[in-house]
């Protein structure tokens, strides 16, 4: 088994060039300090990278490590080391090597416990809304664009088809990702970092996860809603009259046969459609508001769920599975 290559940096670095004399034999694991003291520049970076991966405890593979890396390298002279390192001698590799050794020690303390906007979290999912985000409304920080319900009943935010028990509210996701909306993945940057949302604040990739927020911290279309009563009482007739509780139970009692229960099923597609259209032609809201004010539309739920909805010329639903790929 071979040791850790952080073992060998706590050796002194006097031991470089104490490997003047002896034979590189290419295998640069095998003993670093001699590697360090007759391989090249090549060799020096693949050792570097090395320790900073055992030393950083990230994978090397992650935004993170590579935001980290940059910094030390910046901080420490790396591409200058990297570029003279060939004709140094031993005792100018060391004075090199240490320098490397103690920017990045001091840097991976300073950074252990913090943020380092790596916009890694940002690219894989949007923060579900807690109470302490109810201002961001206020200062127009979020509005309905850019955040949707998750009523209860509908699917999980981790994308499983588990029903919610309780409704949430959710920053939009980049179409056909799942990359947080306020992400610029090309500057990688989000856009309201300074007034992001409370989930966001509390995660931390370097240690063990946050726990979950209590039932009673998650923000919902009531904290916000309530007060406009033109608003809340459209919300609270869709979630009564669209409850996907009850189209989720209509469906299994579809499939058991029991004809019946498509008349909840359609009156409940007729009635989120109508209103919808509604909100968008008088009300003129656009398309993403409407998913706030009522969550995503029945067909996009039922399509999760594995059924087609479609409307027909005659104005009138038709549901059936959708086709499975082999
Ligand atoms: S919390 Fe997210 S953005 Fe911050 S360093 Fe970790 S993965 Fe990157
Ligand atoms: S709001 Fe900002 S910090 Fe939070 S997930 Fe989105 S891009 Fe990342």
């Amino acid at each position: 088994m071979s040791v850790p290559f952080i073992i060998w940096c706590r050796l002194n670095y006097k031991d470089i060039a104490s490997m003047k004399k002896a034979k590189f034999t290419g295998k640069i694991r095998t003993d670093p300090w001699e590697s360090l003291a007759r391989g090249s520049r090549e060799v020096m970076a693949s050792l570097w990278g090395e320790y900073l991966a055992e030393m950083l405890k990230v994978s090397k593979k992650s935004a993170r490590f590579r935001i980290l890396r940059q910094q030390i390298e910046e901080a420490a002279g790396y591409k200058e080391i990297f570029r003279k390192w060939n004709p140094l001698s031993p005792e100018d590799r060391g004075e090199a090597w240490r320098r490397l050794v103690e920017t990045a020690r001091a840097q991976a303390k300073e950074t252990e416990a913090t943020c380092v906007r790596c916009g890694e979290c940002c690219e894989s999912s949007s923060p579900v809304l807690l109470l302490q985000d109810l201002p961001l409304f206020m200062q127009e920080v979020l509005t309905p664009n850019e955040v949707y319900a998750l009523p209860k009943g509908a699917s999980s935010p981790e994308g499983l088809r588990q029903p919610l028990e309780e409704e949430r509210l959710k920053i939009r996701e980049v179409p056909g990702s799942r990359q947080c909306w306020f992400y610029q993945a090309a500057q990688q940057k989000c856009r309201i970092y300074d007034q992001r949302p409370e989930q966001c604040r509390r995660r931390q990739c370097w240690g063990e996860p946050p726990p979950e927020p209590d039932s009673e911290e998650y923000l919902n279309r009531s904290h916000i809603f309530r007060q406009i009563p033109e608003i809340w009482d459209l919300i609270t007739a869709h979630q009564e009259r669209c409850d996907r509780v009850q189209v989720r139970e209509a469906l299994e009692r579809l499939a058991q046969g029991e004809e019946e229960a498509g008349d909840i099923l359609f009156e409940a597609l007729h009635f989120d459609h109508h209103l919808r259209q509604m909100l968008l032609s008088e009300w003129e809201m656009g398309a993403a508001a409407t998913e706030m004010l009522l969550g995503r539309s029945l067909t996009d739920f039922l399509r999760d769920l594995g059924f087609k909805a479609t409307l027909t010329r005659e104005g009138v639903f038709r549901v059936e599975p959708r086709q499975c790929r082999a």
